[in-house]
């Protein structure tokens, strides 16, 4: 690529960051990086009603959390700086003037009630849409229909206007998109969309324009939802005389709800129960909670890995990328047109491939934390014995304390199914003896264990068989598990000669 590759990643702080949000941001981050090109992050938050406060270190958060670092953003600085559109509200003016000068924007005088009667009569001649267009505008308050000294009296006398954009009535524009190819439109179809409003702050149609410019952004990346304003940045690179340095564009495709019906919404996520949102976020309107992949367990890595997939395919079978190697394998000729169904259980999968790959110290860690939060304390050593027992089995970090609760907790319900059939006269007899053997030692390994328990069950001409899943029941309350012995090393024998007390106490013998 001859010019230096940039490219921006620029949400609008109005909520949490959508995951389709967090896929833009990690394809733009891909890209720049395949290319030794720079990746800028830019709030655009011109649009002050929709404006939510915590929305920017939401954002800020999560790309932190993803590992997705901007080169040039409001926190880095740079050289483009300031990144903020709010922060360059003076710099949009004259771009503005430029296209009003030029003929290609006008002025417009239009009061709300003004606009609500002219789509209102529109509508009962039976146009569906009514806009403020090509043909509407010649009907309108505008200084294109307005004399110029009444132009230049209302704005003298503070009347509130906005600056429109003039769209020619017949022309094609056409973009050559690099997923979906060549995009034509008749300009027909567009409206005069407003480009700086009364309060003098650009839309964000003006604003993003103007900033790629002037920020020599390279190519634009976004998700799809901007195709449709794509020939109107078009035209405004045209009308302000930047062609020859129009961005190239990249419209991705949107992320599906499971069944391929629709795109993937905030309701989804409720009504399933899985997260949509990178982290937790709290509604600051009704203190409503979104859940978030990083709270429901999720790491980073995995949980990029997966993003990365949805929407992109590297050509080849495999599916477990880190972060190098995602940047050496991008590409956006491999992003498919079509949308992509998101998949919470591959996103289990791609957590659990990194999860069992982890250090027992780090599960640890985690695992500590949730503890800490249940008053639940428990010595380093230990836990790491314990993360070991449990990685192969959970596939969200979220998961361990469920799955590994009688490390915690002794038993206090049995499965029924395993005490009807497995709970016998002969488990019992051979628990008590292993009880009776234990209960004073300091330290059992698993191997010792083991001997042990042999030896009684040899002495007492059984099997192991009889009396493993009597053994298990005792222990965890449950049929399934981790390795038995490791589980009475990790107790310890003390403690696991108590719950066989316990157990052979409340558990009624099968007759
Ligand atoms: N501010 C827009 C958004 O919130 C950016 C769209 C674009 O990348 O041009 O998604």
């Amino acid at each position: 690529m001859s010019t230096e590759v940039r490219v921006r990643f620029a949400p609008s702080p109005t909520g949490p960051l959508h995951i389709g949000g967090v896929r833009t941001a990690l394809y733009n981050y891909l890209f720049a990086k395949k290319h030794n090109g720079k990746m800028i992050l830019r709030i655009e938050d011109t649009d002050k009603a929709r404006y939510v406060d915590a929305a920017e270190s939401y954002i800020i958060e999560s790309l932190e959390w993803c590992g997705i670092k901007a080169d040039e953003s409001p926190a880095a600085g740079g050289p483009f700086a300031p990144y903020r559109q709010s922060e360059r509200k003076e710099l949009y003016q004259q771009y503005v003037q430029q296209l009003v000068d030029n003929g290609h924007a006008y002025y417009a005088f239009d009061t709300a009630e003004e606009l609500d009667a002219m789509r209102e009569k529109l509508k009962v001649k039976g146009v569906d849409n009514p806009t403020y267009n090509a043909l509407t505008r010649t009907t309108m308050k505008n200084s294109l229909t307005l004399p110029e000294e009444e132009v230049k009296a209302l704005m003298e006398n503070g009347v509130p206007y906005v600056v429109r954009i003039k769209i020619p009535l017949k022309r094609e524009v056409r973009l050559n998109d690099l997923i979906r190819g060549w995009v034509m439109v008749q300009s027909s179809t567009l409206d005069d969309k407003v480009l700086m409003k009364s309060d003098g702050m650009p839309t964000y149609h003006l604003a993003n324009v103007v900033d790629d410019y002037l920020m020599k952004i390279s190519h634009v990346i976004r998700g799809e939802e901007w195709l449709p304003s794509a020939p109107l940045h078009v035209l405004l690179y045209e009308f302000l005389g930047w062609e020859d340095v129009m961005p190239k564009f990249a419209h991705l495709p949107l992320i599906l709800k499971s069944d391929g019906k629709g795109k993937l919404s905030k309701r989804d996520g409720e009504k399933h129960g899985y997260p949509v949102f990178p982290l937790e976020w709290q509604d600051p309107n009704d203190g409503a909670i979104s859940k978030g992949f990083r709270e429901e367990g999720y790491l980073p890595e995995a949980f990029l890995n997966f993003m990365a997939l949805l929407g992109w395919n590297p050509g080849t079978e495999q599916e477990l990328f880190d972060l190098n190697e995602l940047i050496q394998e991008f590409s956006i000729e491999r992003i498919g047109k079509g949308g992509a169904k998101f998949d919470i259980q591959k996103a289990r999968w791609f957590n659990q491939q990194y999860l069992k790959n982890k250090p027992d110290e780090v599960l640890a860690g985690i695992l500590a934390g949730e503890l800490k939060q249940k008053g639940i304390s428990c010595p380093e050593e230990k836990l790491q014995k314990i993360v070991n027992q449990l990685k192969e089995r959970v596939e969200i970090s979220s998961e361990f304390f469920e799955t590994g609760r009688f490390f915690f907790q002794a038993p206090d319900t049995y499965d029924d199914k395993v005490a009807g059939k497995k709970w016998t006269e002969e488990a019992v007899s051979i628990l008590q003896a292993f009880a009776d053997q234990i209960e004073d030692k300091e330290v059992l390994v698993a191997d010792d264990a083991k001997a042990l328990l042999e030896r009684i069950v040899e002495q007492q001409n059984s099997k192991l068989g009889k009396v493993m899943p009597a053994l298990r029941l005792s222990l965890t309350g449950q049929g399934g598990g981790p390795d038995l012995m490791n589980i009475i090393e990790i107790l310890g024998p003390k403690e696991a000669a108590l719950r066989i007390y316990k157990a052979v106490e409340v558990l009624e013998i099968k007759v």
